[in-house]
């Protein structure tokens, strides 16, 4: 079994961008600019989008977050997108997810420009994604097909399963799959005898939520087992049976720990394998800022 390592890859990701953007930068005069739309206190989204931010600076992009309390009205949030949509600075507008519940997240994904829709969800974008009319993609499945590429995994006539199916990740990456040739079974909650589908799967994306749930006996040897879930566990007894050693360590300090959505048994049987953390996760950040990165030449010109 072969690791796809996330933090290798995400790596050359960003040192790419850094290296093609230096010179583009002086010729437009300006830098790529990216957008993050925040409401809310969830503390697991403000943990991501400094993360998000303190990529884009480090590759000196221009990085704008907007912060709100729930209690901002809709007016307000919308005007917020459409000053962003006519800002000649940013290139690429994201709103962070969940958004409180009181909030019609679909509302606000339509009203972003497409053109400036960095996470690919607006409508106009996943349709172009389904049709493969489009080379940039939301930032999770890129994420996998880019590693993917990296060991040189030609999915071409694999049977793959996919389990979930959130227009975040299941249904871009069903459709990711399919354009490059693979046979896809997308399997989400009501899904049944989902343990026999993974038996004859070549590659699976799990994107689910729920540790240990792909289970060893579950996945047939050699296959290629890509993990998305990201689950904080709580109890000693559940670190120690689905998360990394590093994790287990960490939940001494912390009191939790990180796990996916794969089982570690599972892994073992596999020919190639993504950790959580170090996986899909690191790769998810680094296509956002390819994305802003992208989005800035076509609207430059450049
Ligand atoms: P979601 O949370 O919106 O939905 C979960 C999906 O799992 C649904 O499609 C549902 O049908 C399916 N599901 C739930 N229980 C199931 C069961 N028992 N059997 C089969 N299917 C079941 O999906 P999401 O937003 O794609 O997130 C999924 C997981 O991926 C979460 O853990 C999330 O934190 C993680 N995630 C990670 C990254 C990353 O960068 N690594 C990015 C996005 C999401």
């Amino acid at each position: 079994m072969e690791i796809l390592d996330g933090k290798i890859v995400s790596a050359k990701v960003l040192e790419n961008i850094k290296n093609e953007s230096s010179i583009i930068i002086e010729k437009a005069g300006r830098p790529p600019g990216l957008a993050v739309v925040i409401v809310g206190d969830d503390p697991a989204s403000a943990i991501y989008v400094r993360s998000k931010e303190r990529k884009a600076r480090k590759l000196g992009f221009h990085s704008e977050v907007i912060e709100s309390n729930s209690s901002v009205s809709d007016e307000e949030l919308t005007s917020v997108i459409a000053k962003l949509n006519i800002d000649d600075k940013i290139d690429g507008i994201l709103v962070q997810l969940p958004l409180p519940e009181k909030f019609d997240t679909w509302k606000y994904l339509d009203m972003i420009d497409p053109e400036k829709d960095v996470d690919r969800f607006h409508p106009v974008n996943l349709g172009k994604i389904m049709l493969g009319r489009t080379n940039i993609y939301p930032c999770t499945p890129s994420g996998i097909v880019r590693m993917l590429d990296e060991y040189n995994v030609d999915v071409t006539g694999m049977n793959c399963v996919v389990l979930g199916r959130s227009y975040i990740v299941g249904k871009p990456m069903a459709s990711m799959l399919t354009n490059r040739n693979a046979t896809v079974t997308i399997c989400h909650s009501r899904t049944k005898n989902i343990p026999e589908i993974l038996s004859r799967a070549d590659l699976i994306v799990s994107a689910i939520g729920i540790p240990g749930f792909v289970k060893a006996d579950m996945v047939k040897d050699g296959s290629i087992l890509i993990d998305v879930g990201i689950n904080r566990v709580d109890t000693r007894e559940a670190a120690e049976e689905f998360c990394t050693s590093k994790e287990i360590e960490k939940f001494e300090k912390k009191g939790y720990a990180i796990t996916g959505d794969i089982h570690p048994a599972a892994f073992e049987k596999s020919s190639f394998y993504t950790p959580v953390p170090g996986g899909v996760g690191l790769m998810t950040v680094a296509m956002l800022m390819d994305n802003t990165f992208r989005l800035f030449l076509a609207r430059t010109g450049s």
